[in-house]
């Protein structure tokens, strides 16, 4: 249970002060939460808003860094991708990928067998099927969509797809609150506190009162991602940038796949994907550098063009009306001048600021896909725990997260019929919350209106708000619809539950009627920015 409560935690001397709650910063509170550690989390706006809920949304070892013989760095991440299958099994489901091969790309026939052949050998112990060639008609009568002129057939792998990488991070920060750490969500760090040359913590500012505190630790992690460099400039050392921000950028569509497809670009050779998700298709993504507004990242007419041209070579149907909105995420990718944006490394990486610029106390985290965030995880907190002379073993690999294991159809078709409600309706549930689902059908013995669906095309129900709001620190429109339940998602990105979702949300958290609207106008213009492409016109 998410219980913020920063006069507490101002009391309190941490031995631990996580500053960002996307995935990487959730894993590391989770780890030393387990490990024992006093903990806290901070997140500026809200858990998971900034680029784990803007990826592909795929958990896998990373076919195209073969290409730059990254073999550590993908082994690392198809490792973890069974971990994740082994204690997330409710969030995280595998995903057949096709690679269609097409004539007049002779290097592509050359490199992809090897390639595939090498991604199944890296992690031998795997548990997915190796890769399998499939003939012209083999991939038709799999992918029907796919166009057949030029079309010599196909290679088939597996990896995996986190539909819910929210609640992913989500339930990491869960975790760590079962296991005795602190949580607060609209916390924005300002400030560090020092000590001599030592940080000895931070400066929070509540995002909802207002009000400020100052909370101490004997280490603070910089886990903020794309604003690492910011938040690290708040020292006032003026040092050179740790990051490299790239953004990229997805289309939903109807779905046009029944698989991944992997596509590579005409323009620049670049790997992309078309994805299932839910009944949509995710076709992204774009890797292009990045100097604007950190807080505002948009799709751009050319990256729209550019993903429409190239999914049109192999699905020649798609159109711009066709695209029920857009989203755009920033990379960290640890500094590199040098290369293209899409040869720098996606290797995570971890800055000591007692040995880069003499700064005890601090450690900030570059890069680290959401794949390998609990690796990341670890090797942050062996580093944390190594600064505190505390020995802790890790056990994040082997203790499942708090919505594991998969709940059997039986019980959910049981859970349906004691509770009127849909089978469609409780396995909804169950592909959000895991075993958890009950705790939200357990809201329905207090709330009688909690059964009622909140919109008439979506499987979710009124007792889901109340759920976010008691047990899951939602705060705002957005928390829930984005962050809690995956309704902002869909095409109409959750405007048609929009009335129902902040009638309770008020009820619940006692707006006025002027702060109710203020809710619904911000969730509308932060809607309206992801629709700006449709009908656009473009391609
Ligand atoms: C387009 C795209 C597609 C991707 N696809 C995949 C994929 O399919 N699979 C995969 O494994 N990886 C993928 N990645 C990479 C992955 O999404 C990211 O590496 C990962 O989500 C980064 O997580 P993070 O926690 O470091 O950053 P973020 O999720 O950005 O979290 C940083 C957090 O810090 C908070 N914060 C910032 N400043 C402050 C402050 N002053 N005080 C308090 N909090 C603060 C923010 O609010 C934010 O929540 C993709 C990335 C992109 C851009």
């Amino acid at each position: 249970m998410i219980k913020r409560d920063f006069d507490a935690a101002a009391k309190e001397t941490f031995d631990l002060i996580v500053v960002g709650g996307g995935i990487i910063g959730a894993g590391i509170a989770r780890d030393a939460a387990l490990r024992g550690l006093r903990t806290l989390i901070a997140d500026k706006v809200d858990f998971a808003c900034g680029t784990t809920s803007r990826s592909s949304r795929l958990i896998h070892g990373g076919l195209r860094y073969l290409k730059r013989l990254e073999l550590g760095l993908v082994r690392q991440d198809l490792r973890e991708r069974d971990v994740l299958l082994s204690i997330a099994p409710h969030l995280v489901h595998p995903l057949s990928f096709i690679i269609p091969v097409t004539s007049g790309r002779p290097l592509q026939r050359v490199a992809l067998p090897f390639g595939l052949l090498l991604y199944d050998l890296l992690y031998w112990r795997k548990s997915l099927p190796s890769h399998q060639r499939l003939t012209r008609r083999e991939t038709l009568d799999f992918e029907p969509g796919v166009e057949p002129k030029g079309l010599l057939g196909s290679y088939l792998y597996h990896d995996c797809q986190v539909p819910f990488a929210e609640r992913l991070c989500l339930e990491n920060v869960l975790s760590a609150a079962e296991h005795g750490a602190t949580i607060l969500n609209h916390a924005k760090v300002t400030e560090f506190l020092r000590d001599g040359n030592s940080v000895s913590g931070v400066v929070v500012q509540d995002q909802i009162s207002g009000e400020t505190y100052q909370m101490r630790a004997r280490v603070v992690v910089n886990a903020t991602g794309h604003w690492v460099d910011s938040v690290h400039d708040m020292l006032g050392k003026g040092s050179r940038p740790m990051v490299r921000r790239t953004k990229g950028i997805h289309l939903l569509t109807p779905q046009i796949s029944r698989n991944a497809v992997v596509l590579f670009a005409f323009a620049d050779s670049r790997l992309f994907f078309v994805i299932p998700w839910q009944n949509y298709s995710l076709i992204g993504t774009t890797d292009t550098d990045y100097t604007g507004d950190l807080d505002n990242v948009e799709a751009e007419a050319k990256d729209v063009t550019y993903l429409l041209k190239e999914v049109q070579s192999i699905f020649p149907n798609v159109r711009s009306g066709d695209i029920f909105y857009t989203s755009a995420g920033l990379r960290a990718l640890a500094y590199s001048k040098s290369r293209r944006p899409g040869d720098v490394s996606r290797s995570h990486k971890l800055v000591d600021h007692e040995r880069e610029d003499g700064i005890g106390g601090l450690v900030s985290v570059l890069g680290g896909k959401i794949t390998a965030y609990r690796a990341v995880a670890e090797q942050t907190v062996d580093l944390v725990c190594h600064k505190l002379s505390a020995k802790a073993p890790c056990t994040t690999a082997e203790v499942p997260l708090p919505g594991a294991p998969i709940v059997p159809r039986q019980s959910l078709q049981q859970a349906a019929n004691e509770r009127g409600l849909t089978l469609d309706t409780v396995s909804h549930l169950a592909s959000l919350y895991g075993s958890r689902f009950s705790q939200v059908l357990d809201i329905l013995n207090r709330n009688p209106k909690g059964a009622q669906r909140l919109c008439p095309h979506c499987q979710d129900i009124v007792a889901q708000v109340q759920h976010a709001v008691e047990q899951e620190g939602a705060l705002t429109i957005e928390d829930f619809l984005l962050r809690r339940s995956a309704m902002g998602l869909s095409p109409c990105q959750g405007l048609d539950a929009l009335n129902s979702v902040a009638s309770e949300m008020g009820r619940l958290l006692g707006w006025s009627y002027t702060e109710q609207q203020r809710q619904e106008d911000a969730y509308r213009s932060q809607a309206a920015l992801g629709q700006r492409f449709r009908n656009a016109g473009l391609a």
